[in-house]
């Protein structure tokens, strides 16, 4: 680095990629040389915290990174520590001017944000923040209120949406944020600052063997997620409609995890599905219609989470705050997490999930509504088994999934909704092929009892080698009884004020 350069801090957060970076293509734009920062953030601890599955695709995320900045001419600094002592430092040691990141939509980022941008402001720094990983910022689609007196801003006057329909209307109508035209070289500087961390030391991986599994399904990385977009496009978008809903099939992108990471992008997911309806790769039909819409999802539980930042804990809907939750049993909750349920569908879930670090979003809802209606659990005991387990643990998704199953959130499941885990699977699992996958000690039984063992006669068990309640556990809940009483409770919920 020449004496007198001024170099540019980008800091990369949720932000993985080079391709579509409006703060990494502004900090090129200086034509200065850009530092690129990863900080680890160990010390703020929280039960939002990153979680172990998390960590296991961001160790690897960030060495993908790593080599993608190193062929653009550029190298990863990596820290662990607090961003703000991290940030000042680096600034001063540097020499830098200006600093840069895109911006996240969490409740305590905006904080962390809002507290950074004033303090490096003070110490003389350019600070330059641009949209995160959405099409549109969470403030731009809204409804007008019309009880609004005056405005001060365009945000102002206008009230969230709390059904998706409608949210999705008018985000149809706003222009999308643009893709962000592509950088190619990084100018970078040659020097080792105080600090500095090599990945092993972020320390990263988790120390049980159980995540070593993922590398099995999952490659993390900016060109990884770009090749599974393409592979999606030329085969499961085509029937996408249908196949969405079937879990024993890979009729799903499995782009969550990248999108949780900021691998890729809603706005390039959209340009890639637009440019090949346009080239007639892609035919306009209902597959490519839902499968936006479900992108669609992902941008509305960002509006929900940044208008409503407290449902992350709290119910959206104030009915449910004192809601008579049980109190869980250690045992009962272990067996749901451990897909030790004795009722298969539910089963099949949790260990796809301990065993690859995602689950089918069908079988998302109906592990669910066991756990939360059945089981009777406060839904933050199944939201925070899925934070530390899921690989696309995604703070607004979560939110708005889990409140969505408890009835307490925007546009959520009636109250009188308990999926019915039996009738689910012989629906969306007619031959019981995800069981069979999962839960392989039943595998022998016939179609009809795979979804309910407990039906099964004596010499089907049997000559299938199960002896219920020794090789396969017995229900963890009595199905009738309990969602009759799930319905009482949730009834009393119906008359309540809100
Ligand atoms: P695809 O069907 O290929 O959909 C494409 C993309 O659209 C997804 O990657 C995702 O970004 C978005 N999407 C699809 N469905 C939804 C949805 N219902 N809500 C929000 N976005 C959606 N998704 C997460 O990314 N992180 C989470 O932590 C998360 N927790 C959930 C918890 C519960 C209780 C429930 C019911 C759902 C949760 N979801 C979460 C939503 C959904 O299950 C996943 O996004 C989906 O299964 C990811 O698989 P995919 O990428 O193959 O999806």
């Amino acid at each position: 680095m020449s004496a007198s350069a001024q170099p540019t801090i980008y800091w990369f957060r949720r932000d993985l990629r080079l391709q579509d970076n409006p703060a990494l293509h502004w900090a090129v734009a200086r034509k200065e040389p850009v530092i690129c920062v990863y900080i680890h953030d160990n010390q703020t601890k929280n039960h939002w915290s990153l979680g172990e599955a998390s960590c296991w695709w961001l160790h690897h995320s960030l060495e993908s990174l790593h080599s993608g900045l190193k062929s653009a001419g550029n190298r990863l600094r990596l820290f662990s520590g607090a961003p703000e002592k991290i940030l000042t430092d680096l600034a001063a040691q540097t020499n830098a001017k200006a600093i840069t990141w895109n911006r996240r939509y969490e409740p305590e980022s905006i904080e962390l944000d809002k507290h950074l941008k004033a303090l490096l402001k003070e110490q003389g720094l350019t600070v330059n923040t641009t949209p995160g990983n959405l099409c549109h910022e969470p403030w731009q689609v809204g409804r007008v209120d019309r009880n609004a007196r005056y405005r001060e801003s365009a945000a102002d006057g206008m009230l969230p949406y709390k059904v998706f329909t409608a949210y999705w209307r008018a985000s149809l109508k706003q222009k999308s944020i643009p893709l962000t035209p592509s950088v190619k070289a990084i100018k970078g500087v040659n020097k080792i600052f105080t600090g500095e961390k090599k990945l092993k030391e972020l320390d990263l991986l988790p120390s049980l063997p159980w995540a070593d599994q993922f590398s099995q399904h999952w490659q993390p990385g900016e060109k990884s997620a770009a090749g599974v977009l393409q592979a999606f496009c030329k085969r499961q978008i085509k029937e996408y409609d249908t196949s969405r809903d079937l879990p024993a099939l890979s009729g799903t992108s499995g782009l969550s995890p990248h999108l949780a990471f900021g691998e890729i992008t809603p706005r390039q997911i959209n340009a890639v599905v637009a440019r090949k309806l346009k080239n007639k790769t892609l035919t306009a039909d209902e597959n490519t219609e839902t499968f936006l819409k479900e992108i669609g999802w992902r941008e509305f539980a960002y509006h929900l989470l940044y208008h409503f930042p407290h449902t992350t804990d709290l119910p959206l809907d104030k009915r449910f705050k004192k809601f008579p939750w049980n109190k869980p049993s250690p045992e009962e909750l272990t067996r749901w997490q451990q897909g030790h349920t004795g009722i298969p569908l539910i089963d099949a879930g949790m260990r796809q999930l301990w065993q690859t670090g995602w689950m089918h979003n069908r079988v998302r809802m109906v592990v669910g509504s066991l756990l939360v209606k059945n089981m009777g659990y406060h839904w933050l005991e199944g939201a925070r088994w899925f934070w530390d387990t899921l690989l696309d643990a995604d703070l607004a998704s979560n939110t708005m999934g889990w409140q969505w199953v408890a009835g307490s959130g925007a546009d959520a499941a009636p109250y009188f909704r308990v999926f019915n885990p039996v009738r689910q699977g012989e629906r969306f699992d007619p031959d019981g092929e995800y069981i069979r996958q999962w839960v392989p000690e039943i595998a022998g039984l016939s179609k009809k009892t795979i979804h309910s063992p407990w039906t099964a006669s004596e010499t089907e068990l049997t000559e299938a080698g199960i002896e219920l309640g020794k090789t396969y556990p017995h229900p963890v809940a009595d199905l009738k009884n309990t969602r009759v009483e799930a319905l009482e409770r949730f009834a009393k919920i119906k008359t309540a004020q809100r």
